[in-house]
């Protein structure tokens, strides 16, 4: 059995807790490797390596790093092939999927090879008689990211990207169930001519988090997952002195309204709720139709459309919309989520629940389920689903419409349909939720704006990449320098002022 260990000063490191857990194959259903969890004393040993690989790296200057950033784009795109089928192979997403989470890493290293700009600071000129006044962003040190299973790729690199170009040393804490790539990922950096210990991979469940979040050295964590853990990393990370940003889960809303074009709504549907079965924070999950009419006309399209879904393993290359759930526990679950609907009395209009593959019974493999007339009280609203589950709720009105986003506790992402202005100009202002699409179904924001929900989808004031990243990974410093008029008069007894 194929054992995954951890990736600390530059070197693949074996783990020595003890402790492993099974990998998956999702599409086959098997064990394909064991990864080992770090015990705490395994996390500081690689924190105070990498607190001494910090200094020589921010002593570094921003240029030369930003080298390191542009040849890791160049491997990236080098080995694309041999990451994608990595992160298809455990986490059980399509191969282009793959290359998409693989790509939208890869576009916020670009987006670091600018951080000399960035990082820039600001400067006053004779802020006072003989005065200059200068904002220097300097690096936190050794800093921190915690990540989620379903994008292996990207959102490691939207943590580490950013670190490391301002100048800090970053732990990489992997989910346990993919854990292949984001060792791929140090390796390239490596490659790319990063000094070793500036980027670490510490496998491991709860007690590597722990340790993290614990430990004195480490002075940011990101995190990325679901809302529990987003919210219970984000209480002990900040207790313990550090800054923090921790992203949640989510239930994302897309209205269409009765002048949208219906044909292009369904596809979009489709895709935004179906694709990566699921298994995506930005997947539209809530379908609000406006109007019986619009309603009616909505299931007609959507139901054929979730009907004829191709499923299956990501071998299959590109004849496939989507793959197994990541574990036979999301799947369990999953189903457990839609047999609840049915017992609260929503619609299941497509059921999707008994889905099998022949060669790949054993796989994650879960259908298309489409929910009509699901209600505001009902479970499968309230709660993410995170799988193939669509779930449309009817509203008589737009306002009636709008409320339901408003008034759920998650702030993710949302989106209208609509051919009209002032009904998406309306939206988008009144809208209580991080990222907004107007008939656009999954409005990721590119790699130089921020990502970030709202209400329980995020804790923290700061979004991920673009130009909140690297104000979260560095700290602002403000000298103020006089010189040498004025300097021997004599102590001053009063709060200096600019007069
Ligand atoms: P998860 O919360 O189970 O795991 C996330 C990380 O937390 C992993 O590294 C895991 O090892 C660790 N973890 C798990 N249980 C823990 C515990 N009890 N104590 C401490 N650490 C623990 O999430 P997941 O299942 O890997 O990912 C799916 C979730 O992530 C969904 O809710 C999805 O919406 C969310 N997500 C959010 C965003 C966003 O930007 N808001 C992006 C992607 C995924």
């Amino acid at each position: 059995m194929q054992k995954i260990g951890h990736f600390i000063d530059g070197k693949h490191v074996e783990g020595t807790s003890g402790r492993y857990t099974d990998v998956y194959n999702p599409a086959t259903g098997e064990v394909q490797a064991q990864v080992a969890l770090a015990s705490q004393a395994e996390m500081d040993a690689a924190v105070a390596n990498a607190a001494e690989a910090q200094l020589g790296w921010a002593a570094t200057n921003p240029q030369r790093r930003a080298r390191v950033m542009m040849k890791f784009v160049d491997l990236l795109n080098r080995d694309m092939d041999k990451l994608a089928e990595a992160l298809s192979r455990e986490h059980g997403k399509t191969l282009p999927d793959a290359k998409g989470d693989i790509i939208r890493g890869l576009e916020v290293a670009e987006f670091c090879i600018g951080a000399p700009h960035l990082l820039k600071g600001e400067y006053t000129e004779g802020a006072g008689p003989g005065i200059d006044m200068y904002s220097m962003r300097q690096p936190l040190g050794v800093v921190a990211g915690i990540t989620p299973f379903n994008f292996p790729a990207m959102i490691p690199m939207w943590k580490f990207c950013p670190a490391i170009s301002c100048g800090n040393a970053f732990i990489l804490k992997p989910s346990e169930r993919d854990p292949s790539v984001p060792i791929m990922l140090a390796e390239l950096m490596i490659e790319a001519g990063l000094p070793a210990g500036v980027l670490n991979v510490v496998n491991g469940d709860k007690s590597a988090v722990d340790a993290i979040c614990d430990d004195e050295t480490i002075q940011a964590v990101g995190f990325v997952g679901s809302t529990p853990i987003a919210q219970y990393v984000y209480s002990r990370a900040t207790a313990n002195g550090k800054r923090a940003q921790c992203f949640g889960g989510a239930k994302n809303h897309m209205i269409i309204m009765p002048d949208a074009d219906l044909d292009q709504a369904a596809d979009a549907l489709v895709g935004a709720g179906y694709g990566a079965a699921g298994e995506r924070c930005m997947a539209v999950s809530v379908a609000v139709p406006v109007g019986e009419t619009t309603a009616n006309a909505l299931i007609e399209k959507l139901a054929p459309k979730v009907e004829a879904l191709k499923i299956g393993p990501y071998t299959a290359g590109n004849d496939v919309d989507f793959g197994p759930l990541v574990t036979k526990e999301a799947l369990g679950r999953v189903r457990g989520l839609v047999d609840q609907g049915v017992r609260e009395g929503a619609n299941l209009v497509v059921d999707g629940r008994d889905f099998s593959m022949q060669g790949y019974e054993n796989g994650f493999f879960m259908g298309g389920c489409l929910f009509d007339n699901v209600t505001k009280d009902m479970d499968i609203y309230k709660t993410e689903i995170f799988g193939p589950v669509l779930s449309v709720v009817r509203a008589e009105s737009y306002e009636e419409a709008l409320d339901l986003p408003l008034s759920h506790e998650y702030g993710n992402g949302t989106a209208i349909f609509t051919r009209d202005g002032d009904t998406a100009r309306d939206f988008a202002s009144r809208i209580n939720i991080g990222m907004v699409g107007i008939n656009v179904p999954i409005p990721v924001p590119l790699a130089y704006h921020t990502f970030g929900g709202w209400k329980k989808s995020g804790f923290g004031d700061l979004n991920q990449h673009g130009p909140d990243g690297f104000k979260f990974y560095t700290r602002t410093k403000t000298v103020t320098s006089r010189w040498p008029s004025g300097l021997k008069d004599g102590a001053e007894f009063v709060i200096p002022t600019m007069k």
